[in-house]
């Protein structure tokens, strides 16, 4: 039996981070993968192929040059099902081979097939292909990440009635989808149909929508997606859904409020589970979390000393960028490698609905019920330079500092590729920067980035009563 300093279930980002720094440092590493595809939610059903079709449908929908750049295009023929999904099979594929040669680079052996737990230190790993085997590891890590939830109301069948994961596989652009659940998958979702031209109806069973974003930003999404056609149903549900015999007949969606929509397609887009029952984690008495998910504390360790777990299978925050740094953080702890010290303390969220949203650290919300005295300063794009070049419309900044000092808690971006110029605020607020340090920076021009300069300047404002002229 082959034995390994640590042992990777799964190969998206949080397992493959995390198997390609223990080798990085010199340590024996396997990794194990039950679908032949490596790359997990990131490369295969989530985070590249959605962001790729979201790039697809702003060319599509013309966005990029119409609406952004106020200049026409001429597309040569409508967009078909093929435009919609050519990009995003590429992109799947060339970057789950890029993952596969990243850990054979690294010297991490590859197992394919599922991994069982059959001791504290013992994997079986079983497929249809190869016969079983198991393997011994001084550390385990699992990375196994999640699945979308069903709940059993749904009829979901995979053609009409999808999760986030089949509606990758669509045999035609819906005309009409109605989609449940406006959290970050539903929201993008949203966009990026009603770009298409589909008459998209979002349902949500709350009042507000991303309780996690600064709820000015949240507004302003909302105003915009329904400026796009997006029919937003606040505080209602699916009671049921009819599935027509014919295709040509839409389905037939019953809401709790005794609304009937009828609708090509439907996306359910609310909630995922842990990938966590085919490990066989009770026999180890693995403590679990909530919908399947695996208990940890801040080093990412499980209640077994040398078992760890990172990324969605633990939880929020449930991204790939958040997953990645787990995995490197769990190894990290494992090893007491030398960056040990140089842990992140905050990390950026980033939303890719058309608008992109991105944000870091505190919101507004949470200013005020931490009590603590703060003042915002905002700026628009529309007013940048880079802006108008751009013809952007809707899109601001915002920053939020604290009175007394004038030190920068978060900084929120609404508008186009608000996830790239994000990174910047995340140093502010990393470094605890004040306003006079971003006034006192200079910026290539003309770049999005001059609207820090003139949120922190509005923000002056703000604070004194006069108006500063920038
Ligand atoms: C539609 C959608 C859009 C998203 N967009 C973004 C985004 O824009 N930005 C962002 O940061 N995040 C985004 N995410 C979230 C992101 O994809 C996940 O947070 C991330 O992929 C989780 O990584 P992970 O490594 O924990 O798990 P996964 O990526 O799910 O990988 C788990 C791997 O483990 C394997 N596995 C499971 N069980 C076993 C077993 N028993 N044996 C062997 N192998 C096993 C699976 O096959 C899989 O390859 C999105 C997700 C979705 C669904």
């Amino acid at each position: 039996m082959h034995s390994y300093d640590l042992i990777v279930i799964g190969t998206g980002p949080a397992g493959e981070k995390a198997a390609v720094k223990a080798a990085y440092f010199g340590h024996k590493v396997a990794i194990i993968e039950k679908n032949p595809v490596f790359g997990g939610a990131e490369v295969v059903t989530g985070t590249l192929p959605s962001k790729t079709l979201k790039e697809t449908a702003l060319y599509f929908s013309g966005k990029y040059e119409k609406g952004l750049f106020s200049v026409g295009r001429e597309l040569d023929h409508a967009a078909t099902l093929e435009d919609f999904m050519y990009r995003k099979n590429y992109v799947t594929e060339s970057f789950s081979q890029e993952i596969k040669e990243n850990l054979m680079r690294h010297g991490v052996d590859i197992y394919l097939g599922s991994a069982r737990f059959t001791g504290e230190h013992t994997l079986s790993i079983t497929s249809s292909s190869n016969p079983p085997q198991e393997i011994i590891g001084r550390y385990i890590i699992i990375a196994t990440g999640s699945y979308p939830y069903h709940p059993s109301n749904i009829p979901f069948d995979n053609v009409r009635v999808h999760d986030s994961d089949s509606i990758l596989q669509i045999q035609w652009l819906p005309k009409s989808l109605c989609i449940v659940g406006a959290g970050v998958i539903g929201c993008e979702y949203a966009t990026i149909f009603a770009a298409m031209g589909t008459k998209v109806y979002l349902i949500h069973d709350k009042s507000k929508i991303l309780p996690q974003i600064d709820q000015e930003l949240a507004q302003s999404l909302i105003t915009q997606m329904q400026e796009e056609g997006v029919e937003v149903l606040f505080d209602t549900t699916i009671e049921h859904i009819e599935i027509p015999k014919e295709k040509q007949d839409p389905l037939q969606i019953f809401l709790q409020d005794g609304k009937i929509l009828k609708t090509d397609m439907y996306l359910f887009a609310a909630g995922r589970s842990g990938n966590t029952a085919a490990l066989g984690c009770d026999l180890l008495g693995l403590k679990m979390g909530k919908r399947e998910t695996l208990a940890v504390n801040a080093q990412y360790r499980t209640n077994i000393d040398h078992i760890y777990a990172v990324g969605d299978v633990i939880g929020f925050p449930s991204l790939a960028s958040t997953s990645m740094d787990q995995g490197r953080v769990a190894v990290a702890h494992i090893f007491k490698t030398r960056d040990l010290q140089h842990l992140p303390s905050y990390f950026p969220y980033g939303i890719y609905t058309i608008p992109e949203i991105s944000m870091v650290g505190m919101t507004e919300e949470a200013m005020i019920e931490s009590k603590i005295p703060y003042c915002c300063g905002q700026s628009r794009y529309a007013d940048m330079a880079r802006g108008k070049i751009m013809g952007a419309k809707n899109g601001f900044m915002k920053i939020i500092f604290e009175k007394d000092d004038l030190i920068i808690r978060g900084v929120h971006i609404i508008g186009p590729i608000a996830t790239e110029i994000i990174h910047f605020g995340l140093e502010l607020v990393e470094s605890k920067q004040t306003l006079y340090d971003v006034i006192g920076k200079v910026f290539n021009f003309p770049t999005l980035h001059d609207l820090y300069k003139y949120a922190a300047y509005d923000g002056l404002s703000n604070l004194t009563g006069h108006k500063v002229k920038p």
